[in-house]
């Protein structure tokens, strides 16, 4: 595996094997690498004759310093882990390689970016990452890009930068692994003490209450919001927002009839973990597609 630092030094490297036909696959991270990385680093590898993986901690997207610089980073663990997983090229550049002296372009998606962690976030949060997604985009050409379902609402904002923009990339989005417990893996979860990461179990269980509701023929949103509302108080976490809401539009489902987003964002202690489960009243498959979230297939 190749550690490129430049975008100039990536173009060069990437063009002898795009002159020969060879596809490329993206993996777009932040770094702190854990099995939700991997796996998309090996499906890209399992997929595409190129992996190239990206490791940039973009400022732009951070709306709260001090979570920029808590955020967890680890070049020489990561590098180990993205080599083993297959990767080709890792792309670590600097902040002043992406944003140069006089950088005054926004990527900026409407709608969607409007609601849940935009909400809370602020626009700048979607802003920064459709910029850095569209550079990345430009920079590597891939065939395609690998996106986790972990975090739903930035693979719709990257799906519509796409079509809008009429990049010639598919953009895969791939499921969120776990760890045994079902608490979604994250990078920040190592920020976690024993005791908080205890409580974080409460976001996964809260999801689960939403679809057992469901599966017992629960359709009352209001009523499966509640129940889940307390189980992440029974836990004493901070919560942002749970909500339920239509997959494409992430807007409030008025009844549980159909295929729902169950989203939640709360605060452990001051980290902030966020989490989602589709959930389909008519799949008669929901515990097996729940078992293949678990990274169980
Ligand atoms: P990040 O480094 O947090 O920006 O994440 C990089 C990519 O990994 C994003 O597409 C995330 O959605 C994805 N990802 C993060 N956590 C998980 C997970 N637990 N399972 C699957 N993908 C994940």
């Amino acid at each position: 595996m190749n550690v490129v630092r430049t975008i100039p030094a990536l173009r060069a490297a990437l063009a002898e094997p795009r002159r020969t036909g060879a596809s490329i696959g993206l993996v777009p991270t932040m770094g702190a690498f854990h099995e939700g990385h991997l796996s998309l680093m090996r499906r890209a590898r399992a997929d595409c004759g190129v992996v190239v993986v990206s490791l940039f901690v973009n400022p732009t997207q951070f709306n709260d310093p001090s979570d920029l610089e808590v955020y967890p980073r680890d070049a020489a663990h990561d590098e180990r882990l993205a080599e083993q997983a297959g990767a080709d090229f890792l792309f670590a550049p600097q902040p002043h390689d992406m944003y140069p002296a006089g950088f005054a372009t926004t990527v900026s998606v409407s709608g969607i970016t409007e609601v849940l962690e935009g909400a809370q976030r602020g626009r700048q949060h979607f802003d920064g990452v459709a910029t850095v997604v569209t550079k990345l985009f430009n920079i590597v050409e891939p065939d395609v890009a690998y996106f986790g379902q972990k975090d739903a609402q930035q693979a719709l904002v990257v799906k519509r930068l796409v079509a809008d923009l009429d990049i010639p990339v598919h953009v895969e989005v791939c499921p969120t692994m776990r760890e045994p417990d079902g608490l979604a893996m994250s990078s920040r979860n190592r920020l976690l003490s024993e005791p908080e990461r205890d409580r974080a179990r409460s976001l996964h269980r809260a999801l689960a209450t939403v679809r057992d509701a469901v599966l017992r023929g629960e359709r009352d949103p209001a009523a499966a919001r509640t129940a889940a509302l307390n189980e992440l108080d029974r836990a004493g976490v901070q919560t942002e927002y749970l909500e339920l809401v239509a997959p494409q539009t992430l807007t409030p489902v008025p009844s549980l009839e159909g295929e729902t987003l169950a989203v939640v964002a709360a605060n452990v202690g001051a980290i902030r973990l966020i989490d989602n489960e589709t959930i389909n009243p008519l799949s008669t498959t929901q515990n097996a597609a729940t078992s293949t979230e678990n990274g169980r297939p």
